[in-house]
């Protein structure tokens, strides 16, 4: 079966982690401040902190804007589930905004209204999370205009999109955000096996994340209620948690990051020839915003209600043929667990339409053109049979 993604490990990158379990550390080293400070320098981001998860970095960066009980964050429904758990997590109450038809990523015209609708009821979001869905940037300049004029944080989810750029800049570079996610899952751009990053430009939410990582505990003695006992001395301030990553993983991040670059532009030929080479059919393929290169994490086409298949057909049909396709994503608010809060089918319908039609073709930067070749015959067969 061709996997819908996959890793690439190479010769150097098994070596770098073993000269890791032949040092005296594997975790708590040099590795990890090694690899938050090249990724938040290929950001151009003045902080990175370095987690086990992109859903434990969302759940720091939740505390760290002081999201709690009383407060609401708002996400897109066409996401992984994590980008609407961390806000359950701290306590607040959880809403979506529809996606733009177009994108998939949140609609900033949806925002927009319900921020008013919002406003006059007095329930205005504390945070908003948008997720730079396959790899492509929300549009954050419209975004951040709203956060400013109703005063809420945003954390980009950029889960998919380390390696893309917006308006000739990194994702991550948090000029229209306070923090911005990354995720180091094996099915994402760059992998750490398990791993996240949270990257900001602020110094005191970079402070508070790093210590909400690792039990709330600080060693600065400026953080400290009086003074430390002596050298050996830590206070822990807030309740925080063990979410650090380990010197193995940091030194395989760092060996994959030096690839990045190969990567995106390999996954960005793959996306270009897909869309020539899927023109004539009855899907609709990826619209790509003409100030963005995208990461290209997925490749998703729409498979048209004029088709004469249905999307579980063609799912089922690709399957049948070696193409190990994947559907992204369920709508967050149709989960059983959403639903029991409230939600209903039908409240979001922009994206329960994308979710209805949608197949993720296989995406990574060592699937060789000749695979590619087989899975777009693969396409069409499934469609003309
Ligand atoms: C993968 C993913 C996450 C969670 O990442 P983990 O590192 O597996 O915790 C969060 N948001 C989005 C959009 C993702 O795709």
């Amino acid at each position: 079966m061709i996997p819908y993604g996959r890793q690439d490990i190479t010769e150097d990158d098994i070596q770098a982690v073993e000269q890791v379990l032949r040092s005296d550390w594997l975790t708590q080293g040099p590795m990890v401040p090694r690899f938050e400070q090249a990724v938040a320098s290929y950001c151009g981001a003045a902080h990175g902190v370095a987690v086990n998860s992109a859903t434990s970095a969302l759940h720091i960066a939740c505390l760290a804007l002081d999201l709690g009980p009383g407060d609401w964050l708002w996400t897109s429904p066409i996401t992984f589930v994590a980008s609407a758990n961390c806000g359950l997590y701290c306590g607040a109450r959880v809403d979506f905004v529809d996606i733009d038809p177009l994108t998939y990523n949140m609609s900033p015209e949806a925002l927009a209204e319900k921020l008013s609708v919002a406003e006059r009821e007095g329930r205005l979001p504390k945070v908003v999370v948008p997720v730079h869905l396959c790899g492509q940037s929300c549009d954050m300049v419209t975004i951040h205009a709203l956060s400013k004029r109703y005063g809420f944080h945003i954390i980009e989810d950029a889960s998919h999109a380390i390696g893309g750029r917006y308006k000739r800049e990194p994702v991550g570079c948090g000029r229209y955000s306070d923090i911005t996610v990354f995720s180091f899952h094996p099915v994402k751009i760059i992998t750490t096996a398990e791993g996240g990053m949270a990257v900001t430009n602020d110094e005191e939410i970079a402070k508070r994340m790093a210590r909400l990582r690792s039990h709330g505990i600080s060693r600065d003695p400026q953080e400290m209620v009086g003074n430390p006992d002596g050298p050996w001395y830590y206070q822990q301030i807030e309740l925080g948690f063990n979410y650090r990553m380990t010197d193995l993983q940091a030194a395989l991040g760092l060996q994959q990051l030096a690839r990045l670059d190969t990567y995106v532009a390999r996954r960005n030929r793959l996306a270009m020839h897909y869309d020539k080479a899927l023109v004539h059919l009855p899907v609709t393929t990826p619209w790509q915003r003409p100030d963005c290169v995208s990461g290209r994490h997925l490749y998703t086409i729409r498979v048209n209600p004029q088709a004469g298949v249905s999307r579980r057909t063609m799912f089922e049909r690709l399957r049948e043929r070696g193409v190990g396709v994947n559907v992204h994503y369920i709508p967050v608010h149709t989960q059983p667990y959403y639903l029991a809060m409230g939600f209903q089918d039908g409240d979001f319908p922009e994206a329960e339409r994308y979710y209805g039609e949608t197949v993720s073709l296989p995406m990574f930067p060592t699937l060789t053109d000749h695979t590619q070749e087989e899975v777009i015959r693969a396409v069409t067969q499934a469609i003309q049979s």
